[in-house]
């Protein structure tokens, strides 16, 4: 054990537990599930304590009270909202579309959100600005973009110093290229946007196919005092694939484990997956179990011992030791060869 309390949190998006569409399945995968009833689905799974919700809240009949009491009856809290400042009418962008009406409408949208999260006692405000930045070459001036994108945060943190915001970020899609598309574009937005109250998300998957080393993002935004939460999940690298956690990448998802353990990092884990064609309680389950094991394995590392490695860089030394931590019986068997 490293001094960190044993943190086994839980928490999910709730679009995990609603109805998934993509380009080509248009009709959707699965039936149409009402927030409502999604939260009921999170609540099956054992260990989830908490979710990340969606504004407007979805489905027929979805409202503040529907929502509010289904978290009532299942006893799950409301971590975080996200609004959907990247639908269909944010499609040229929230902050930064060109159409001043819609850009007021996504800050009125984020507003009326901010006040939700507020009576439903959220942890942070999620901000994911999907639509905002370009697919073409030319087709924006990046300066406006950026300059649009610094005063929408600053006009939707601003009034409430009390509450966090989280830019999540993403190299792209649905735009080929986003506006915040790294931790340190995001780190530099934070700069100039100048506000106490906002930092950022990472996701895993995001970090991995923006070609990052998550657990490097995770130490970068640590040390400016900037990160807010963390996404987790699993990708091939070249898409945000969304798939359950440690399920590729298994070595550096213990990295950045290790990374926000070593920080004391007590807040619930929380997944961000999107399993079209698994049963999405099942595919929380399994992400729970992996990040139990992995977790007990990131706690069960000598932190003097990898130091001493680190600090000369020892490359085949460090793999050799998280793989014997990773596998004992593995390496029983190197040390016997
Ligand atoms: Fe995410
Ligand atoms: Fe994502």
């Amino acid at each position: 054990m490293t001094s960190v309390e044993r943190n086994r949190r839980f928490s999910a998006g709730i679009w995990m537990f609603g109805q998934f569409v993509d380009r080509f399945a248009t009709d959707g995968y699965g039936p149409e599930v009402p927030m409502p009833d999604a939260i009921r689905r999170a609540a099956s799974v054992n260990g989830l304590e908490a979710v990340d919700l969606n504004f407007p809240f979805w489905g027929p009949g979805a409202s503040v009270a529907s929502v509010r009491s289904a978290l009532d009856e299942t006893g799950l809290r409301a971590q975080a909202i996200t609004p959907a400042i990247y639908s269909r009418e944010y499609s040229k962008g929230s902050f930064t579309n060109p159409d001043p009406g819609t850009r007021q409408r996504a800050l009125d949208l984020i507003a009326e959100a901010t006040e939700v999260g507020l009576e439903l006692g959220v942890d942070y405000m999620k901000i994911w600005p999907g639509q905002d930045g370009f697919d073409y070459p030319f087709q924006a001036d990046p300066k406006r973009l950026w300059d649009l994108s610094v005063e929408g945060m600053r006009e939707v943190a601003g009034p409430h110093p009390g509450l966090p915001f989280a830019i999540e970020y993403k190299p792209k899609e649905p735009r080929t290229h986003m506006l915040f598309s790294s931790a340190a574009r995001t780190l530099l937005a934070i700069e100039d946007i100048g506000l106490e109250n906002v930092g950022v998300l990472i996701d895993f998957g995001h970090s991995m196919y923006g070609a990052e080393s998550p657990a490097s993002s995770v130490e970068l935004c640590l040390s400016r005092g900037k990160l807010i939460d963390v996404d987790l999940n699993d990708n091939f690298r070249s898409w945000d694939d969304d798939m359950t956690v440690g399920s590729v990448h298994i070595v550096e998802t213990l990295e950045f484990l290790f990374s926000l353990n070593r920080a004391g990092w007590a807040k619930p884990w929380k997944l961000d997956q999107f399993p079209f064609r698994e049963d999405p309680a099942a595919a929380a389950r399994a992400s729970i179990v992996m990040l139990s094991r992995l977790l007990d394995i990131a706690d069960s590392i000598e932190p003097k011992q990898l130091a001493e490695l680190q600090e000369n860089q020892d490359a085949l030394g460090a793999q050799g030791f998280v793989f014997d931590v990773l596998f004992s019986q593995f390496s029983r068997d190197r040390r016997q060869g």
